[in-house]
């Protein structure tokens, strides 16, 4: 494809007047928009005026005058639309490891005395080492942990398995499940699914409501852009809700927390989901973050990262050097996400090279070069330019130099 056709693609994309709303370094090509969105100017703004106006000026009143109270229940419905989801189901708090095991707890109570939690063996890891602390907590007896392969999970639903708890798109492969026919199983057997969405929300059309899922969870930071550590977001469906308990039985979840009573009192519809103190000028960028998204079509965006996605592999194939990059994604565009991942022994070091000529993506262990597609903020020129350096690295030989070798604390 040539240079001309690339610009054609990019002035007729329906979503480019999006890219202004973010604040991008002008020579970086960013393809991990996957793991740390790009930083909205709404955000930037909303955090300074949080800090400025708001704690700087109105102190402690601002809890009641701003109402970063009610933050958690206004930016979980804000969120609702882009899951699928009626208002009053979704509420934004901590990390999606600590509401996984607020919601591991609450679908074993509810589903006692059922104990098995099945999940797949690549599974984000944060997801089965929470489940593996709550086996060792609450025992064998009440819950134990079991991981098949992706393609056995139909199989192993049983009627010992409470819950079902999967990630939607595999965070390596960038694999999507079918969540329709999944939780549609899994009910048949009685069991209870958890869908993790850290690598789906705001990159795919999602119907939870729909598909009658139980409950689900996933990141601010990610394709929402709410900002590096932004809260969580998790997802009751409403019959579940006043069901059972989870065990993080914090004040913030408490039906009158300025009661300050002795005994919990369990609070009403998603705030018993509430453990703590919410942060609140993480809460204010992920908020202004969310409008980014006003009047915008996903599946609008779902179109442009298939183009994206599907450009980049029609250059890749166009570079016989890049041969020995291999594709670990799903070839089918309709079943991978919003990422592509190549496997090659020196994936670290080409990584590490790309980033050193400011593209940047990301390496995830053993041997795995990620690269995450943003259709809101990304162009098809920015993936032309990617893959004509990616080519370049691998064809002379670039990444063998020995700054390549040495591996940071994050990767
Ligand atoms: C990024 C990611 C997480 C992160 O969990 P935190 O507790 O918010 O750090 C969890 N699950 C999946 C599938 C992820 O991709």
């Amino acid at each position: 494809m040539n240079r001309e056709t690339i610009a054609e693609l990019d002035r007729q994309d329906p979503l480019a007047h999006l890219r202004d709303k973010f604040e991008l370094p002008a020579d970086t090509l960013y393809f991990d928009g996957n793991s740390l969105g790009a930083l909205p100017k709404a955000a930037q703004l909303a955090a300074r005026k949080s800090v400025e106006e708001e704690w700087g000026t109105d102190l402690i009143a601002s809890w009641n005058k701003h109402r970063w109270i009610d933050l958690p229940q206004s930016i979980g419905d804000k969120i609702a639309p882009l899951l699928g989801a009626a208002r009053g189901q979704v509420i934004v708090a901590d990390s999606i490891s600590v509401n996984l095991f607020k919601l591991l707890s609450y679908a074993l109570d509810l589903n006692a005395p059922r104990s098995t939690i099945l999940s797949q063996r690549d599974n984000f890891p944060t997801d089965l080492y929470i489940a593996q602390g709550l086996e060792h907590l609450l025992g064998q007896q009440r819950c134990t942990l079991t991981c098949v392969e992706s393609p056995e999970l139909e199989a192993a639903l049983s009627e010992d398995v409470a819950v079902l708890m999967l990630t939607h798109v595999n965070f390596r492969t960038g694999s999507i499940h079918d969540m329709s026919r999944l939780t549609r199983r899994a009910h048949d057997k009685g069991v209870l699914v958890i869908w993790d969405l850290a690598h789906s929300a705001g990159a795919l059309p999602l119907e939870l409501d729909t598909c009658e899922v139980d409950f689900a969870l996933g990141c601010g930071y990610k394709y929402l852009n709410g900002g590096p550590g932004a809260p969580a977001f998790m997802y009751v469906a409403k019959r579940h809700h006043q069901r059972a308990s989870q065990p993080l039985t914090g004040w913030m979840g408490h039906a009158d927390p300025f009661a300050f009573t002795e005994e919990y009192a369990q609070g009403r519809g998603m705030n018993q989901f509430l453990c703590g103190t919410p942060p609140v000028v993480s809460m204010r960028a992920l908020d202004a973050a969310l409008d980014t998204f006003d009047g915008i079509d996903m599946e609008e965006v779902r179109k442009k990262s298939i183009r994206l996605t599907e450009l980049f592999l029609q250059f890749k194939a166009e570079h016989a050097e890049l041969e020995s990059l291999r594709l670990v994604s799903p070839i089918n565009p309709e079943i991978r996400g919003s990422q592509l991942a190549f496997s090659h022994p020196e994936g670290h070091a080409i990584c590490k090279a790309l980033i050193a000529r400011k593209v940047i993506p990301d390496f995830r262990a053993p041997d795995i070069i990620r690269f995450g597609f943003t259709p809101l903020y990304m162009r098809y020129a920015d993936v032309a330019r990617c893959v004509d350096t990616l080519a370049m690295i691998v064809r002379e030989g670039i990444y063998t130099a020995p700054e390549y070798q040495t591996f940071e604390k994050v990767t």
